[in-house]
Parts: structure tokens; sequence; C-alpha cells
């Protein structure tokens, strides 16, 4: 039996209180000569202490209650609930229990609402910052720790991120002068890195203890880049363009007046003239064909190739520039090879760019050597298209003067040549690895090269085999 212990004051008191009606009728009587003092006094007495063991009885169940309702504030078992003799204890003590079970499920859902919001918080892929009204750091999410190399969390902001720009934002939404600010920075260390920040004042309630400014930081490094690429890219192809150009409309002045009537002259011209203008037919089939494959670039083809024969016949097509010099082409090319999955146009010119760049850099009289096996090993670097079956590997070997290391990786870069004086004197539009490189990426596949100065190069292309 829970019962909650009185003191035996406050029971007489209360039966006191409880008998003051019969005291009151019993002193009336006596009054009015009806009924003598001492039995009036000892009737008082007798119904005093009649009440005395039912007043204590009910003020200890009251005082239990009191004591279980204390007791579920601190988190105390509802099951621990005092004996309830009365009906309207009972009623008291159903209702605070239901009240407790509504408390205890809405601060679990509470509980549940902070934690997701704190792993959103933690699992955006953008750095985030909360920042109390002395700027510092209550809170960083898992990126923001990636990107400082620790865990800023209660550390001044200008301290974790050092610069001007950014802490005059922070400082003028902390100051309440603006409800949200953006700027842009960039990180020097340990490479450059654009970011755009932008902070807001939290409003209501801050959800992380103090915070009251959310500082988030989005990565513009690599949109930067390809502004910057295609900048360079519309005013390397303007360039490209306009050298030809400027050589035809400069010789058709020159046809036109000094050289009108000297037949000699013009004839020169004229082969130089259309010299040019193949260049320029070269350099807009080279673009259209890229910026076609970059369109397509994010479906991958699904026809089955057999490049066997496409090496075959590219290898056929280039004879007529590699005799000449002395060159010859070795196919090696395994037999029982399965097809491969692809689009076969971007393939053949997959392999005439490739094949055709071995015999215009390799040297008079060697040989260009193409591969064509299917791959027992896969280099670092291949995608889960590559390792998810059989793969064909196609390499295109030259002996010729080989390229420097500090070129390989840009070399697929639309424009970049190692020599631009040697690569336009062959005819070269600075394109063709670029577009060897994207029909590559559409076909889900892998390009490598490998080169050594005064030896030769090799170019390997890694492509997945069409299933039978
Ligand atoms: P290009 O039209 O100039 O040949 P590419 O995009 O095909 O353009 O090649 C880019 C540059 O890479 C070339 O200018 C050349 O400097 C270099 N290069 C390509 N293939 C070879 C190779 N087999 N041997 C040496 N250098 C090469």
């Amino acid at each position: 039996m829970n019962r909650g212990t009185v003191t035996g004051g406050r029971v007489l008191l209360f039966a006191l209180f409880l008998s003051s009606p019969t005291a009151i009728m019993l002193v009336v009587l006596a009054g009015a000569g009806r009924l003598d003092v001492w039995p009036a006094l000892g009737t008082w007495v007798v119904v005093t202490s009649l009440l005395l063991p039912l007043v204590r009885s009910h003020l200890g169940e009251l005082s239990g209650l009191a004591n279980w309702v204390r007791s579920l504030a601190h988190g105390g078992d509802i099951a621990s609930a005092p004996a309830k003799d009365g009906v309207a204890l009972a009623e008291i003590a159903a209702s605070v229990a239901a009240l407790r079970r509504l408390w205890q499920q809405r601060s679990n859902e509470l509980a549940e609402t902070a934690r997701w919001n704190a792993s959103l918080l933690e699992n955006l892929p953008d750095p985030l910052l909360l920042l109390d009204s002395a700027r510092r750091v209550v809170r960083a999410n898992r990126a923001a720790t990636r990107l400082f190399g620790r865990d800023p969390a209660g550390a001044d902001l200008a301290a974790v991120l050092r610069d001007p720009g950014v802490t005059e934002a922070v400082q003028a939404v902390l100051s309440g002068a603006a409800a949200s600010r953006d700027c842009e920075f960039t990180q020097a260390i340990p490479v450059e890195r654009t970011f755009a920040a932008r902070v807001d004042r939290l409003d209501g309630q801050p959800a992380f203890e103090a915070a009251i400014a959310l500082l988030t930081l989005h990565e513009l490094t690599a949109i930067r880049a390809m502004e910057r690429m295609r900048a360079d890219f519309v005013a390397n192809a303007s360039h490209e363009l306009r050298t030809p150009l400027a050589a035809l409309s400069g010789f058709i002045e020159t046809l036109q007046g000094p050289a009108r009537d000297d037949e000699e002259a013009r004839e020169k011209f004229l082969g130089i003239m259309a010299e040019q203008s193949g260049r320029m037919s070269r350099l807009v089939a080279d673009l259209l064909s890229l910026s076609r494959i970059e369109l397509n670039e994010h479906s991958a083809p699904s026809e089955t190739v057999d490049l066997a024969r496409l090496v075959t016949s590219a290898a056929e097509a280039l004879k007529p520039l590699a005799n000449p010099r002395g060159m010859e082409l070795a196919l090696d090319i395994a037999p029982d090879l399965p097809q491969v999955t692809g689009q076969p146009d971007e393939l053949a010119q997959l392999l005439q760019n490739l094949m055709d760049n071995a015999v215009k850099y390799g040297n008079d009289g060697t040989s260009v050597e193409v591969t064509l096996a299917l791959a027992e090993t896969l280099p670092p670097g291949a995608g889960a298209a590559l390792r998810s079956g059989p793969v064909v590997r196609l390499a295109v070997r030259d002996h010729g003067e080989g390229i420097a290391p500090e070129h390989l990786p840009r070399l697929t870069e639309r424009f970049y040549r190692v020599d631009t004086a040697r690569s336009r004197k062959m005819g070269g539009t600075g394109l063709g690895l670029a577009i060897v490189k994207h029909i590559v990426n559409r076909h889900r596949g892998l390009l490598t090269i490998d080169s050594r100065v005064g030896e030769g190069t090799t170019f390997t292309v890694w492509l997945p085999a069409a299933l039978p």
C-alpha cells in the first residue's frame, strides 16, 4: 500500500475542521437549553474521535498521490501509482497517468525530430556551420569538418575561415543589420578552391543550443573551371578559324591585285588557299563531331560493334599516308575476340584519330603496332561498366619522339598541343584526342597514355565487351 505519511497535528486539524458543523449544532442546542453542556461536549469529542482514522486514511492517500505525481515529473514510473481506494482519487490518478503518457510521447517526438534535424545537417553535402552571437561555431557538419581538416565547433569563425568578406557578412547578420548575406571567397591552400558563402539569420527557437545564424558554403571551383574552359574554347576556336581565314582573304586580294596576271603565283597561291580551306573544313568537322558526341555523352551506346573489322579498315585507309614514309601498320588481333558495345561511327573515328596520330608523330621507317585483345587486368580508375564484365583492350603504339610527362595530363584538352607549329604543319586541328576522350567517356570506357621521350607513345583504350 503506497500511502504518504501525514503528521498527527494535520490529521487532528482536519478532523476538527470536519466536525465543526456538529460543534455549531451542539452549541445552538446547548444555548437553547435543549442539551446540557457536558453531554454536548461528550458528543462532539466522540464525533471528532470517530473522524480521526477516516481523515488519516484520506490524507495519507492524497499525500501518496502527490508524491507519485512529483516522482513522475522526475521521470518516475506510471506503474508505481498509489493504491486508489476512493473514486475521485482513482480518476485523478488515471488523468495524471494519461497526461504523463501524452507528455512522454510528445517528448519522444521532439527527440526524434531533433535527431532527424541533426542527421540531416550532418549528411548534407555542402559544408554548414551554426554560429552563436559571439561568432563562435556552435556546430559544424561532416562536410565542414572535412573542409577545415578538423571539427571547428567551439572556435571563433575568424580563426577557422580567414576571409575578410565572410567575416564582414557574418558580422552584418549577427548584428541584425541584415537578415542574410552572400559572398564568394577563395581558399588558396592546399589547392585553390572557390566557394559561395551564404549567411542566414535563424528565426524562431534555435534548433541547436545558442545558434542564431547559419553559414552555408557551396563549392564553385568546378563551375569556375568550366566557365574558364568555355571562354578559352571560344577564344581558341575563333583563333584557329581566323588564321586560315586571314590567309585566304590575303591571297584573294593579291590575286585580284598585284598577282592578277602572274600565272606562276596564281598556281602557288591557289594551292595554299586549297590547303587553308581544307584546314578550316577539318576544323569545323571536328568541332561539329565534338559537340555531337558531347551532346550524347550521358547515354551510353547500345549497338554491338566488331572492333577487329574497324581496325583492319582504318589501317587500310592509312596506308597511303604511312607507305611513302616507309612506315608499316602491324596489326595483332586476338582470335575469337568478343564484339564491343558501342556506336560504329564513333569507334571508327576514335581508331582513325589514334592511328592517324601514331603515323603522324611516329618516326619515318618505324612501325605502328595496333593490338586488340581481351584485357586480363584493368588499370586503376576503371569504372563500374568495365568492372562488371569482360573488357576489350585496344593499344596503338608508335615509335616517335614520345611526349614529356608534364604534357600527359592535359593532352586530351581541346586545342592542347605539345608543339603547335608541328601539329599545324601536319594539318592537325588540336581536337583529335579531345574527341577520342569524349568517345571513350560515352562508351563508359577508359583511355590511358604511356609515353617515353625518345622511344614512343602507347594510347590504350579499354571498352566493355558486348555480352553474347
Ligand atoms: P592534333 O590535331 O594536333 O594532332 P590531337 O588532339 O590529336 O591534335 O593531339 C594533341 C597533341 O598531342 C598533338 O598536337 C601532339 O602534340 C600530341 N600527340 C598526339 N598523339 C601523339 C603521338 N602519338 N605522339 C606524340 N605526340 C602526340
